[in-house]
């Protein structure tokens, strides 16, 4: 392909990284497939079950490299893994096919990791489809055991950017360190271990590219810009220089006037929480100057394991994670998780009812440590949103604790089904607040699906903007709360449309708080306001993008390019 080239992925890690390229991993590793006679089988597995643990030990020591330079917080991304090289689903299952179909360790790995990722890859949860993820990075980790091949060694040298098909996150917590000054990955997403690692040593990514690594050649420049999500190979002088004064504009921005909390400058106030998935985040989360949670995908607690964890091990975290955040609040969200799995309020298996009762009784428990919340997802009648009610009383009358019985605690829902925005009105007498998921509403009232749309779903689009506005609308005639928690928010120019559109309480991920503080600082509501009706009078989605980039572009986004560049 000629220079220069740019290549789109999304911004995982915020910055600007400007060096020469060290790629890695060109070649898929190919599985040999031999057949093992029943006198060689114990020595095949005695061979698996070294690879295992020399793997287990290879990433017990990058745990404890992570911990030693950031702290213990990260450590349970590098546990999961661990999990991992114990579970029987995988290990067991792997030892198996040794054992049974008489083939070789290689073959037995990838035949296993295959069946495995299958249905997690056909998900249309992203949740899922990072799961399968996870099992890849431990196929990488047990076949490079198995080759004796040795792992990846740190480069030394000048500064460069390392581009990859993917890391695991051993290696990442090896290799993400200088001189690495920026990272591309083929595959990927923000919330993927990668992307929260780079995040956590601070050095720009840009993930999910798709197949460049036949671009990219060893030793040529590249240009991470982790704020766009954009990568350029052969950039010129000028490039280079408006790629240094974006990254000074917006140190500048996020600096400007932080006493002002997030206050716009005609002085209205705009709470902006943070998104966690994992007990993780929730101390970056109070150091980014987040007021609260608005929403914790509890989900996220099942990780690797076939059934949600225990009520008293709920207990425990909820009770850590609101306590962290105190006095602020903490909005848990039930159970959404996608696929066969799904937890629907008002058709539940007896099994599901249990796990649901127990996490709503958990949440109760844990309400006394602070100010908490709980919110169900996917809500689509009213009928939902009145059993799921009903099922929160029905818990509290199984508590024994008389405080926890009595416990202060909101109930809530997500709008994030059409049928919820356009009957706001009816929701709006049951529940105690809303919070808005434009990732999903966008997608169901756009007619795609998530996770297989190639980025064509848009909360821009006016038909999603209308929902919107009917929202707030019927939640400040009910006079209950009505947050904004998807990804929408997480764009400078999208955020001020939200302000616009009446949203007071916006959630946005941990790594944006600080961001959309700043936006907040920056912006008026009148401006807002007028943008928002002007949007909401649009064709398209295009339309309002210009629109937005046209009258808050100066405003509101440090990133712009410079005009004649754009
Ligand atoms: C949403 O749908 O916008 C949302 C916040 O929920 P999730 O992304 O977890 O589906
Ligand atoms: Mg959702």
């Amino acid at each position: 392909m000629s220079r220069p080239m740019r290549l789109r992925g999304i911004g995982a890690s915020i910055g600007v990284a400007i060096a020469p390229a060290r790629v890695l991993g060109r070649e898929p590793r190919r599985v040999s497939y031999d057949r093992i006679d029943d006198a060689a089988v114990s020595t095949e597995l005695a061979r698996f079950e070294e690879a295992v643990a020399r793997s287990r030990s290879e990433i017990e020591a990058a745990k404890q490299q992570l911990t030693q330079e950031h702290g213990s917080q990260y450590a349970p991304i590098l546990d999961v893994y661990l999990l991992m090289h114990g579970d029987a689903l995988l290990i067991d299952a792997i030892a198996e096919c040794i054992r049974n179909d008489g083939i070789n360790a290689e073959w037995a790995v990838a035949r296993v990791v295959e069946r495995l990722r299958a249905p997690l890859l056909r998900d249309t949860s992203s949740y899922f489809r990072e799961r399968a993820q996870d099992i890849d990075h431990v196929k990488e980790h047990l076949l490079r055991q198995l080759s004796g091949e040795p792992r990846i060694e740190a480069y030394s040298g000048g500064p460069f950017v390392l581009v990859a098909h993917d890391l695991t996150p051993a290696d990442a917590v090896h290799l993400l360190a200088p001189p690495t000054v920026g990272l591309v990955t083929e595959i990927g997403a923000s919330s993927s271990h990668t992307a929260i690692l780079a995040r956590t040593f601070g050095v720009p990514a840009v993930v999910g590219v798709g197949p460049l690594s036949l671009e990219i050649q060893d030793g040529e420049e590249v240009l991470v810009d982790g704020f766009g999500g954009e990568v350029c190979i052969g950039v010129s002088a000028e490039e280079r220089s408006e790629a240094e004064s974006r990254r000074a504009r917006f140190v500048a921005f996020l600096q400007g006037e932080q006493a002002n909390g997030s206050v716009t400058r005609d002085g209205v106030e705009v709470r902006i929480t943070a998104n966690v998935e994992l007990p993780t985040e929730v101390e970056a989360a109070v150091e980014s100057g987040a007021e609260g949670i608005g929403l914790y995908r509890t989900e996220f607690m099942c990780l690797d394991r076939p059934e949600p964890p225990t009520e008293d091990e709920q207990v425990d975290v909820y009770r850590a994670v609101a306590t962290a955040m105190a006095p602020n609040n903490v909005v848990f969200r039930t159970f959404d998780l996608r696929g066969d799995k799904r937890f629907h309020a008002d058709r539940l298996e007896a099994r599901e009812e249990e796990w649901l009762k127990s996490q709503v009784r958990a949440v109760l428990r844990a309400s006394s440590e602070g100010s908490v919340s709980l919110m169900f997802p996917m809500v689509g009648s009213v009928d939902e949103l009145v059993r799921a009610q009903a099922l929160v009383e029905e818990c509290r009358e199984e508590l024994s604790d008389p405080s926890a019985r009595s416990a202060v605690l909101p109930v809530g829902m997500m709008v994030e089904v059409p049928s919820a925005a356009l009957l706001a009105d009816r929701f709006a007498r049951h529940a105690d607040f809303f919070s808005v998921g434009t990732n999903d509403l966008t997608h169901y009232t756009m007619g795609l699906e998530r996770g297989q749309d190639r980025g064509r779903a848009t909360p821009l689009d006016p038909a999603v903007l209308h929902l919107l506005a009917r929202t707030v609308a019927a939640a400040d005639r009910a006079g209950i709360p009505c947050a904004l928690c998807g990804d929408m928010a997480a764009d400078p120019l999208s955020l001020g449309l939200a302000v616009g559109l009446g949203f007071r309480q916006i959630s946005v991920p941990v790594s944006v708080v600080p961001l959309a503080r700043a936006v907040i600082r920056n912006a008026t509501v009148q401006l807002t306001r007028e943008v928002a009706e002007a949007a909401l009078e649009c064709e398209s989605a295009e339309a309002v993008g210009e629109l937005l980039a046209d009258r808050l572009g100066e405003q509101l986004d440090p990133l712009r390019r410079s005009p004649e560049r754009s």
